[in-house]
């Protein structure tokens, strides 16, 4: 394939795969990416799944996977407490943050830049033209939409098709510090810890620092509590304390105090204590909606769809990173092995849908089961 001017809309993790990758191939790539003061810091941890594997390989980022918390087992808990089961299923925890950061580390100084935001492309058979929030333009031979759940590079592939369909559940999380989590909600550190019954769905784990610290007494304990909220409230649910919208979660920060009393007395009226006190330790909670999405095309004329913008599979599949990490690799290779990008990106896109599918139905089985 002769050398391409690849511009990649959003420069979170499947952006920069993709951006790195194609730059190793010899391609011009530039990614933009919409937040103006950028992702680091922002993330948890994630199940290092073996295509997340492969590609840190390819990348040069093999070490990052190392930074991790493992819990020994699995716990299940009754509603006092006592645990119902324990299951030897040990797991690693790598850091979202420093997984993130490791990788943006790779991509060619001056060719990702931030707060900016592409609202509109227009595709073509020689090329796409990408159209930014502050009325500029540009030409790329290939667009590359890794712009996750919002997706507006998804809009311009599918336009009869690109909303997201909301599950009928949300999940609430807190990340805490080990040390801010009250000694009686001991037994939950160092394991995976669950509590199920129906209606009911909070699990929590131990994952590494922002900056990978995997000591005890420097990690932070990810909890998630999944509940029901049906669609007519989702608009209340992600409007901040400000008054302010917005489409697909609640930031932290963003919780009023009436509401964060009202969470509070919910944790110690249904849940364990122990995660009751995890619940109670987190000043700012988010709100992370939970959605399906899968897209009829992957591919435009000059239009390729990778990661969240393309399928969204609910988190129980710990899949989302893992999945981009696929999609990247596969595109890259049939981009390298096809001189006419057009019939690489129909490869692709035979390539890579099946799978889509299958982790977003294989989402939706989880969430059928968990609440
Ligand atoms: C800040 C952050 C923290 C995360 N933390 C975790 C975690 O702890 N554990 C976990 O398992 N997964 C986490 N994820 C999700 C995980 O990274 C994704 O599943 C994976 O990266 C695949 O999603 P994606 O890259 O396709 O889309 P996303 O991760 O959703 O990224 C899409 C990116 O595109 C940008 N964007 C969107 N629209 C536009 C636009 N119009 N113009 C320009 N840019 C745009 C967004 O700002 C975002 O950075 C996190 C994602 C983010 C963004």
């Amino acid at each position: 394939m002769r050398q391409l001017r690849i511009r990649i809309v959003g420069g979170s993790l499947a952006g920069l795969f993709a951006g790195i990758m194609l730059q190793q191939a010899g391609h011009d790539v530039c990614i933009y990416e919409r937040s103006k003061n950028g992702l680091a810091g922002r993330g948890a941890g994630l199940v290092g799944q073996s295509d997340l594997l492969r590609i840190l390989r390819l990348i040069g980022c093999e070490h990052v996977a190392h930074v991790g918390v493992v819990a020994k087992e699995r716990i299940y808990l009754n509603q006092d407490g006592s645990i119902v089961q324990t299951v030897s299923m040990p797991q690693t925890q790598i850091s979202w943050d420093v997984l993130f950061e490791t990788v943006a580390s790779r991509i060619a100084s001056g060719s990702y830049l931030l707060g900016r935001d592409v609202v509109d492309v227009a595709d073509g058979d020689r090329g796409a033209e990408l159209v930014f929030g502050d009325g500029t333009r540009e030409m790329a031979d290939l667009v590359i939409g890794a712009d996750g759940l919002g997706s507006v590079v998804r809009e311009v592939v599918n336009p009869d098709h690109f909303q997201n369909g909301y599950s009928g559940y949300v999940a609430w999380r807190g990340l805490i510090p080990e040390t801010s989590l009250p000694s009686a909600a001991a037994l939950l550190l160092d394991r995976f810890a669950f509590y199920v019954r129906p209606g009911v769905h909070v699990l929590g784990y131990l994952v590494p620092s922002s900056k990978g610290e995997m000591n005890a007494g420097s990690r932070r304990y990810n909890w998630v509590w999944y509940r029901k909220a049906p669609q007519s409230d989702l608009a209340d649910t992600f409007t901040d304390r400000d008054n302010r919208s917005h489409a697909f979660s609640l930031p932290r920060g963003g919780l009023s105090d009436d509401r964060l009393t009202a969470l509070r007395a919910d944790a110690r009226e249904m849940l364990p204590p122990q995660f009751a006190l995890a619940v109670e330790a987190e000043s700012s909670p988010s709100i992370q909606g939970i959605f399906d999405y899968e897209a009829s095309r992957m591919i435009g004329r000059s239009i390729a769809l990778v990661g969240d913008a393309a399928f969204v599979a609910r988190p129980h599949t710990a899949m989302g990173v893992s999945k981009a990490a696929g999609d990247v690799m596969a595109l890259v290779n049939f981009l390298s092995r096809e001189d006419d990008m057009f019939v690489a990106l129909r490869s692709y896109e035979a390539d890579r849908i099946v799978t889509g599918r299958e982790v977003v139905a294989y989402g939706r089985q989880l969430g059928a089961s968990a609440l």
